[in-house]
């Protein structure tokens, strides 16, 4: 399969190279040539099958002709080491709960599923007897979630060194200890700054001629392909799930987005023949989508800080994707996605709200998923919403809000009983660079 670039002014790569480069030399971002539809026979039966046997299907769509089938399935299945259910909530409101990988978020399935990718090239690289240094090294900056989700994708994984690099005193203690203390191939590195600084350093680094010469250097950006189309895999999965309940006509998707890569896999699905009737991208009060439905105009804008962080994007990347989907069709975008917009007030009350009618805890990122259902759900429509984390990775706020005591799960407290490890860096790009060439 060949990508190209949203901006249509860099060549064509095929898979290897976008996943190791991440982002076009245009800046822009990679799309699959073509979209392959899946039978109708697949959709016929689908509820007969297994989360990874579906999920397999769906990848080799996407990277049957890059990499072998038998590579493939075990990357399918070491990826899905956990399940994504499908649980009623109330009435015709069910939650896709994405929060059952290790570190609680949906970010796990795509990350866990890149570093197999990247693995795989590396090794057919040591193969054919590459003289480079096999060694590959991630950069990630993170302000909380990707960083954590990154970090557990990649431990342990041969061939694959992880830098995660965040804002010293600005990641919540519950985020912080689910990348300093993994140890192995992990490498966390405390910064004097803000996440911008974070960036910043990274973005640097990639343009580093003696640095880029040291030693091989790649992101792993949610704009990655390989890291963004896996997680379609979940909602053929909660398809199939709902299919089995007699549930599945008139299925509404609705996906809490922040730089809507969730949300674009599942529109990925929808054109390889998933039959959802229609998506809604649930916002926080960062509603440049939202505005774009409404006004045909994107206007990016700086975030907003709400109870949603993980949500709080003021230029969501992925709209790149969205856009050259639909031809940059306004029209046929507001057919198929409808959007809403919380703020931190709507989002506490449909915390409380729901908890009292139903027993649900919500995290505040789900809640606005939640809501739009809650008031944009035909009487003839089924709703699923995607639960994207668990609400104890938000445990001070969730508490709060919904006047309980979340319980957190073994495999959370396990890392806050770790060794916190990490490396002390000023934000200027000088000595992080001094840092990575004696390493
Ligand atoms: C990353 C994240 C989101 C936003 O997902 P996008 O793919 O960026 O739209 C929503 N909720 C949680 C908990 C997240 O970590």
């Amino acid at each position: 399969m060949k990508y190209y670039s949203t901006n249509q002014q860099a060549p064509t790569a095929d898979l290897h190279k976008a996943v190791v480069k991440g982002l076009a030399e245009d800046r822009g971002l990679y799309m699959p040539e073509k979209i392959k539809k899946l039978p109708k026979t697949f959709f016929d039966t689908i509820e007969t099958k297994t989360f990874q046997e579906i999920a397999y299907t769906v990848a080799d769509a996407f990277f049957g002709e890059d990499v072998d089938a038998a590579s493939l399935k075990q990357i399918v299945y070491d990826t899905l080491s956990f399940d994504c259910p499908v649980v009623q909530v109330k009435g015709n409101i069910y939650t896709l709960e994405l929060f059952h990988g290790p570190t609680l978020a949906f970010k796990d399935v795509g990350a866990r599923f890149m570093a197999r990718l990247l693995q795989y090239f590396i090794r057919k690289e040591t193969e054919v007897g590459s003289q480079e240094k096999g060694e590959v090294n991630v950069l990630v900056a993170t302000s909380g979630d990707t960083g954590s989700a990154v970090a557990n994708g990649f431990l342990g994984v041969e061939g694959i060194h992880v830098y995660v690099l965040y804002p010293k005193g600005k990641v919540s203690p519950i985020q912080e200890c689910q990348f300093t203390t993994l140890g192995k191939n992990i490498t966390a590195i405390e910064v004097d700054g803000v996440f911008d600084d974070c960036q910043a350093l990274v973005k640097n680094a990639f343009m580093d001629a003696e640095l880029n010469q040291h030693m091989k250097l790649t992101s792993a950006n949610s704009i990655n392909v390989a890291r963004f189309l896996p997680q379609a895999f979940y909602y053929f999965n909660a398809y199939a799930r709902m299919k089995e309940q007699g549930k599945a006509d008139n299925l509404v998707m609705c996906v809490p987005s922040g730089n809507f890569g969730n949300i674009c896999a599942a529109l990925f699905g929808h054109e390889m023949g998933l039959p959802v009737k229609r998506f809604i991208a649930a916002n926080n009060a960062n509603d440049i989508f939202f505005k774009y439905l409404q006004t045909g105009k994107y206007e990016p804008k700086a975030s907003k800080q709400t109870l949603a962080n993980a949500m709080d994007v003021g230029d969501p990347s992925n709209f790149a994707r969205i856009y050259d989907l639909y031809g940059k069709s306004h029209e046929r975008i507001t057919a198929l996605i409808s959007g809403a917009t919380y703020n931190d007030d709507q989002i506490r009350e449909t915390m409380r709200q729901c908890y009292q009618e139903t027993g649900y805890i919500l995290d505040p990122h789900g809640a606005c998923g939640y809501q739009a259902l809650a008031e944009g759900l035909a009487a003839d429509e089924t709703g699923v919403f995607c639960e994207t984390a668990h609400p104890a990775k938000f445990k001070e706020k969730v508490d709060e809000i919904v006047g309980i005591d979340v319980a957190i799960p073994d495999r959370l407290a396990a890392f806050m009983k770790g060794t916190k490890q990490s490396v002390p860096m000023t934000k200027d790009f000088a000595d992080f660079k001094k840092y990575l060439l004696t390493q």
